[in-house]
């Protein structure tokens, strides 16, 4: 009988465990993940961008676990020889309308207590001769660093105390009964623990089924298609490179991002996903688009975004309208410089009403916490939401 079961091997669920085998030194940590190395999914398949927190209502939970994650983040690099760069973010505005909500989100840096600066169009072209606008902010935190690195770190310091992590183990049951919680694996082999920690990303909602949860949302994945530019372009920028956003819509624009391996790529869009975890060209699975129609929110979602998500869907089949988000800002990149990188998909909890939650949400049963929603930037955030979750499950215990 374990002390804990943690379902994922994302960021989240190997965050969490590292930090409750520190917190509780004596007690049996076991990390199940499906796949056969750990941070193959949302946490493999990002931008690798530590956040600053600039988005976020201040005063919110987002926008403190992203503020104390950033500076957890870079404290676990720089303790464990994890490669990161503090290289700064200029989100610029192309015209007036953007050019009004940028100072808007100005004015939110400052309440952040975030250190910005507002570059005019002349600076911001002394800073990146590449890039064009009418002023943009510069946020002097953002970073970018590995993950999946930082992932397998966590593993290794779980296992060095004492705590485990296996692959290729994936969880197919949950049942909870007043004295134990027990998790059934593929190969039919039962495992069983005093509490439950379950962080499936896209697999969140079926894990919380599986225990017979009854919950208000379903997972509903968006893909994030990227390319990359040649190696001969990688310092066509020295900055990340960010649009305005558009407050309508829940994703940060196609932006153009230094990797921590050198290279820069240009996204990622956020399409429709037909299914969960299939990240080729085309992945359709029938049994996702039938959970998928058979569940309200994806209708209202549809009906309330059928715009954007029409014109997204057509810029993924044509790139020149791809291509056409990027030169807005960085007109020198062309139809040739972009060539196909690997595609994300982020795990999106949508409510019975078609509202998608930007927050995070849990649910808690005697013997479990589930993590139903850890969207972007939940990477940057990682430490503290899991330094959260451990108070939660210590205070409940
Ligand atoms: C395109 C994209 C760009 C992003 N960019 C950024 C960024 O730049 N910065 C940032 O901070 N955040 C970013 N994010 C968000 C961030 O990557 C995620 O919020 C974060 O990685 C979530 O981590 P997780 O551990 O919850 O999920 P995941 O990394 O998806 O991990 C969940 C794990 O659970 C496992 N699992 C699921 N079901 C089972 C089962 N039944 N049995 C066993 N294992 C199971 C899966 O295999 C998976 O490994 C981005 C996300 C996307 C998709």
């Amino acid at each position: 009988m374990y002390d804990y079961v943690i379902v994922g091997g994302g960021i989240i669920g190997l965050s969490t465990a590292w930090q409750l085998q520190q917190r509780n030194p004596d007690s049996s940590i076991l990390v199940l993940e499906k796949e056969s190395a750990v941070a193959r999914h949302q946490t493999g398949r990002n931008s690798g961008v530590i956040h600053a927190g600039i988005y976020y209502a201040p005063g919110s939970l987002k926008a403190r676990f992203c503020k104390e994650g950033a500076a957890a983040t870079l404290e676990f690099c720089r303790d464990n020889g994890i490669s990161y760069e503090q290289c700064g973010k200029l989100i610029v505005a192309t015209n007036e309308i953007e050019h009004e909500r940028m100072l808007e989100l100005y004015e939110r840096a400052l309440e952040n207590e975030l250190d910005v600066e507002l570059l005019t169009a002349a600076e911001l072209r002394n800073r990146e001769p590449n890039i064009v606008g009418t002023a943009a902010i510069f946020l002097k935190s953002t970073g970018i660093t590995d993950y999946p690195a930082i992932c397998k770190t966590m593993a290794r310091k779980l296992s060095e105390m004492g705590g485990e992590t296996r692959l290729d183990c994936e969880v197919t049951d949950i049942v909870e009964t007043p004295d134990k919680i027990t998790v059934e694996l593929a190969d039919g082999s039962q495992i069983e623990s005093k509490f439950l920690v379950a962080c499936g990303g896209l697999m969140a909602d079926r894990l919380a089924l599986m225990q017979g949860i009854d919950i208000s949302f379903q997972v509903i994945p968006y893909r994030g298609e990227y390319y990359r530019l040649p190696a001969e372009m990688n310092n066509i920028v020295s900055h990340l490179i960010y649009p305005v956003p558009d407050p309508e819509l829940p994703f940060l624009g196609i932006h153009l991002t230094r990797m921590i391996d050198g290279s820069v790529t240009v996204g990622p869009n956020a399409l429709q996903g037909w299914k969960r975890e299939g990240y080729g060209r085309v992945n359709i699975s029938l049994s996702d688009i039938s959970s998928m129609v058979r569940f309200s929110g994806f209708w209202h979602a549809l009906r309330g975004n059928y715009k954007s998500g029409f014109q997204e869907l057509w810029n993924s089949c044509w790139k020149p309208g791809y291509l056409k988000q990027v030169q807005k800002y960085c007109p020198s990149i062309s139809h040739a410089d972009l060539s196909p990188h690997e595609t994300g998909l982020r795990a999106t909890a949508v409510l019975k009403d078609g509202t998608l939650v930007q927050d995070f949400l849990f649910e808690q049963t005697a013997r479990s916490l589930h993590v139903c929603s850890a969207p972007s930037p939940a990477a940057t955030s990682a430490i503290p939401i899991s330094r959260h979750i451990c108070d939660r499950i210590l205070g409940a215990q």
